[in-house]
């Protein structure tokens, strides 16, 4: 269980709204948060919520998918292959920035004389809106409406609008709409903290960054072009400025550097509004040149400004539409039902928001809302953001395990590196190369190669991708099949062994044979091996081919048959469970429930040599294993680990409470799932970790559909076939999603008193439920009574 306390959130946070998600006063306290909770994306460009008015902010930041810079790691102590260069997304030039002035006092927030404020982020509309009223010194008052967008259908698009009206009286109004490079300000602006160090958050860069390559400006159009000084990246920043107003004004462009301004002055009369549209484009390269870039910001800002603002705000609602369409979950529970509903869509809409246009890139811990964990992508992708995305976006899963594959060569070279045939991803990456300089943590977790192995499996069986297999996964499915093969060995029993690695679980490190890298290296053995012997079956010229890219020969095959088949997963037979590695169970046991709450992460208030040294799990180790091959464990023992898991469970890493809960939920334990199901949905609205203002837990957003679809729905895809054992909450009155699987669109609708499984699109589908098997026709809905709920045993 884990210890700490979920209190309610407090109504003028976040007040219940299916749709929406409202701040109606503005808080200093929840200021940092706020920023994360509201920050916008489209998966190429993210702008954390800070005000357009650029203050007060705590860790301002945009953000460009993929644009980092590099430096050298210093090792206080040296040893080979340690990794050795550092990768940090850069914090690009914000260009939100609008300034308000009138009769010279400027906005500036917190303010006494606010009478009213909304911020509103509708997840319908894709779109964050801000509406205050001000009243000046003077005693006047000011209406500021202003609506910020990250486009999800053009790429490399976001636009701010800001309104400006004074209903009763007249006065100077003057906007300054800024382009401020905060990168290259942040160590001068924003110290690092003092306290102890918290090795989740990002480097802060002290050399400047950016280097400006060049500057136009074009009427009202500003166009900046940049160079990282290690990483050799380009960058291009544009953005067009469109007055509207019947008021006189006046326009002064003021191209300095590092804050580039145009600044519109007019007489404001009462009633007439002045609006500034702020359109605004990013494009990145490594291959060319930052001017080129800029000439590729005026053509995307010659497109929009043609098509105008309304025009992206249409075309958000739309992708948006299609979004929700296939991904909305509907749940009516008993208690705060609306609360509930929201916090199920946020944790959608950031997925969305991380992942939609990350085409040519992956998706960082944080998505593009924070440069804790410097922006760097992990496993956290494969495992826990994929399966929403398969399930319900397959374009967009595929995009993401495409790109996984152009780190293969990469990945290769560091598997030679560290000793190995194959390739060996990266545990923590932007560009491809390992960047954790904590092996033991880091590097150490060889199970990314499986995880990755996994994902393209879940991806094909989902997606009956078949092609896919054949395009990218083939590669992905060789090298690291060869690497497991290479790094194991046979005891004198003929069992086959993987030492010296880390698991999951990030508390324990460097162990032999973990279990959940030894049974997911099985896993990646076998359908690695599969999927040649069916290739050499079924279709001959294209086995020749991979074979003579490849190099693979027949006889690796069979080794990764033998090793698979032999495969050493620990298990003590009188506990009846899976020891998480050969030496675990003889350790000292951690008082998990005896530690003051105060001490939790463990990992900021423990040096490593004492976490290392007893039971205790920062996250789901072998509980993920069961969740992931659940049919490779029975149920009892599913229950012997996760009752003897659990408690040594501290649950200090967001992406261990979603798969405890779809655990807890499979073995009937109705009070655990449950709130390890509130962990998981409200890890960044209530902060339960207490680092949201850092960015959003993108592993714990995408987790908490699995939560409900395979902890509540019971949905699994054992060797591709869909099969479904619900358990509804008892205090859930339904619950309604839907699958997208093989070319089929499934909804599903389950209450206490019917399950409902309709196939919307596609031919027959097999399914099971429970134990029995069901041809599923469009327009014929199966309709079954529920075995009953999930619900408390006493
Ligand atoms: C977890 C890792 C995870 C990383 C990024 C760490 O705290 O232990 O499993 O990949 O955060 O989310």
């Amino acid at each position: 269980m884990l210890k700490r306390p979920l209190s309610p959130l407090p109504d003028h946070v976040y007040p219940p709204d299916p749709w929406r998600l409202v701040e109606t006063r503005f808080s200093e306290r929840f200021s940092g948060r706020a920023e994360t909770i509201f920050a916008v994306g489209n998966g190429f460009i993210g702008m954390r919520g800070t005000f357009d008015e650029g203050r007060p902010a705590l860790a301002p930041g945009t953000f460009v998918a993929g644009f980092h810079e590099t430096w050298k790691i210093l090792h206080a102590e040296e040893a080979y292959g340690l990794a050795r260069t550092g990768q940090t997304i850069v914090n690009v030039p914000d260009a939100t920035v609008v300034k308000l002035y009138v009769d010279d006092e400027p906005l500036f927030l917190p303010t006494a004389r606010l009478t009213e404020y909304e911020r509103v982020l509708d997840m319908r509309a894709g779109v964050l809106t801000r509406e205050l009223t001000w009243a000046t010194a003077g005693g006047k008052h000011v209406v500021v409406r202003s609506t910020r967008l990250v486009s999800l259908e053009h790429r490399h698009v976001a636009a701010i609008q800001y309104e400006v009206v004074l209903p009763e009286h007249s006065a100077p109004v003057v906007l300054f709409s800024e382009i401020v490079n905060r990168q290259d300000a942040d160590s001068r602006e924003f110290p690092a903290q003092e306290g102890v160090a918290d090795p989740r958050l990002g480097t802060s860069l002290r050399e400047r960054v950016l280097h400006e390559e060049c500057r136009d400006v074009d009427g009202m159009r500003l166009l900046l072009g940049y160079r990282t000084a290690h990483s050799g990246m380009a960058l291009g920043v544009g953005v067009e400025h469109l007055v509207e107003t019947a008021l006189s004004h006046r326009v002064e462009v003021d191209a300095a550097a590092d804050r580039s301004k145009v600044v519109v002055s007019a007489e404001a009369s009462p009633g007439v509004p002045l609006r500034l549209t702020k359109l605004i484009t990013y494009q990145s390269s490594r291959a060319v040149p930052a001017s080129e870039l800029v000439e590729r910001c005026t053509q995307t800002l010659d497109r929009v400004s043609g098509a105008g603002h309304a025009a992206l705000v249409r075309g958000q609602r739309e992708q948006l539409d299609g979004f929700w369409d296939r991904a909305d979950v509907r749940i009516e529970a008993d208690d705060e039902p609306e609360r509930v509903q929201q916090a199920v869509r946020w944790n959608l809409f950031q997925v969305a928001q991380a992942t939609w246009r990350a085409e040519g890139s992956g998706v960082a811990a944080k998505g593009l809302t924070g440069q804790a964990y410097e922006g760097h992508y992990f496993w956290d992708t494969e495992i826990y953001v994929l399966p929403f995305l398969a399930y319900t976006q397959p374009r967009i899963a595929r995009n993401l395990l495409r790109f996984r594959h152009s780190m293969l060569p990469t990945a290769r070279e560091r598997a030679r590196e560290l000793n190995q045939r194959g390739a060996l991803f990266a545990w923590r990456t932007i560009n491809g190369e390992e960047a954790s300089a904590y092996y033991q943590a880091g590097t150490a977790q060889y199970h990314i190669n499986a995880d990755i192995a996994y994902a393209v499996r879940r991806y094909a069986q989902v997606g009956g991708d078949d092609e896919f297999l054949l395009e990218v996964g083939a590669e992905i499915l060789i090298d690291t099949a060869r690497l497991w093969a290479d790094l194991g060995f046979y005891d004198h029993r003929g069992r086959f062994h993987i030492h010296g690695v880390t698991g999951p679980d990030e508390y324990t490190t460097v162990v032999n044979d973990n279990a959940y890298t030894n049974l997911m290296a099985r896993m990646n053995l076998t359908f690695a091996a599969w999927f040649v012997r069916e290739l050499q079956d079924e279709r001959p010229a294209e086995y020749r081919a991979l074979t003579s890219e490849t190099g693979l020969r027949e006889s690796e095959v069979d080794a990764w048959v033998r090793a698979a088949d032999a495969m050493h997963i620990p298990f003590d037979r009188r506990r009846g469970i899976n020891p998480q590695d050969a030496n675990f169970l003889e350790r000292e046991v951690w008082d998990v429930q005896g530690t003051p709450p105060d001490r939790f992460p463990l990992l900021l208030h423990y040096h490593p040599l004492v976490i290392y040294r007893y039971q205790v799990i920062k996250q789901a180790d072998i509980v993920l294993a069961m969740f992931l091959l659940g049919d490779e464990f029975s149920l009892e023992t599913k229950r012997a680990n996760f009752d003897y898991y659990d408690a040594l469970t501290t649950g200090d890493s967001s992406l261990s409470a979603c798969v405890q809960c779809v655990i807890a939920a499979e073995i009937g334990d109705h009070d655990r799932a449950l709130e390890y199901f509130r962990y998981a949905l409200l890890m960044d609205l209530a902060d339960v970790a207490g680092n949201v203002s850092d960015g959003v837990h993108i592993a714990a957003a995408a987790g908490s559909w699995m939560a409900i679809v395979n902890g509540f729905g019971g949905v699994r895809d054992y060797e591709g076939r869909l099969s479904l054992d619900p358990r509804l909450p008892q205090t859930w009155r339904s619950l309604e999603f839907s699958l997208r699987f093989r070319d089929r669109q499934l909804r599903i609708r389950l209450s206490h008193d019917e399950e409902r499984y309709t196939l919307e699109e596609g031919q027959p589908l097999d399914i099971r439920v429970r134990d029995d098997r069901h041809l599923l026709r469009s327009g014929e809905p199966l309709v079954l009574t529920p075995a009953g709920p999930l619900a408390p045993s006493s």
